[in-house]
């Protein structure tokens, strides 16, 4: 059910939200919901029309992409310091994967035809979701060469690193499944791997249930895509002023 936007203490906690000024956030204002992001909440199948663009103010949403025989795998996740469904910002509004919401929270959700003539007149908007299509494009490049180069565990921890970011608290429900499909691994290999990490100190993992406990120790064990997907973002998110 959405909740009335005035009951909400920081409206603006999503990242691309809070790069519009005082006037041109109050113009868009009335378009946006605010709606909880439930877990396992499917937002869009692949190739659905996307009837709204959600910017979420906690909480993750994945792109999960399927094979002919089924086989599934997370090809993008994106918390507060996005937009799901990026493609009806840019006049494509098909669903490049299906989104599901893997970790619950909330978010601010518009109507697609409402965003996209707000996006017409107001260039500094059109600026920072250009921007960040160009962001989402280089965090992808990172990933293929992530795949490619570090193991699993590094993975691992780059992962809850990037979900520690988005959940704004330190401990939040993961199944292993779940970690899995975001991972590319078997359910077997996260289970060896959350114990090791948390032999560390760095996590504490009982049932499901994961809690940050030394963050520091869990950048540590992460490979360098977290510290290089960071400054990515601020250096291609640095919107002039000027807008467009
Ligand atoms: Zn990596």
């Amino acid at each position: 059910m959405a909740t009335p936007l005035q009951t909400l203490t920081t409206p603006r906690r999503n990242k691309l939200l809070a790069f519009l000024d005082n006037d041109d956030f109050a113009r868009l204002e009335p378009s946006l919901q605010h709606v909880p992001l439930d877990f396992q909440q499917q937002l869009y199948d692949y190739r659905q029309s996307v009837s709204h663009v959600y910017f979420p103010l906690s909480g993750v949403v994945a792109a999960m992409r399927t094979l002919s025989d089924g086989e599934t795998a997370q090809v993008a996740s994106v918390g507060n310091e996005g937009v799901v469904g990026y493609g009806a910002l840019i006049d494509a509004p098909v669903a490049s994967g299906r989104a599901i919401v893997q970790l619950p929270g909330e978010a601010l959700r518009v109507e697609t035809a409402a965003i996209q003539s707000y996006a017409l007149e107001h260039p500094r908007f059109r600026a920072v979701t250009m921007h960040y299509g160009h962001i989402l494009i280089s965090h992808l490049m990172q990933s293929v060469v992530c795949h490619q180069f570090h193991s699993a565990r590094q993975r691992y921890a780059l992962w809850l690193l990037q979900t520690h970011d988005r959940a704004h608290r330190d401990t939040f429900r993961l199944t292993q499944e779940i970690v899995a499909q975001s991972l590319g691994v078997r359910r077997a290999t996260v289970s060896d791997i959350a114990r090791d990490v948390q032999q560390t100190g760095a996590i504490e993992y009982r049932r499901g249930v994961i809690t940050v406990r030394d963050r520091a120790a869990l950048m540590a064990q992460a490979c360098e895509c977290y510290d290089s997907m960071q400054e990515e973002y601020a250096r291609l998110l640095n919107v002039p002023d000027s807008g467009a």
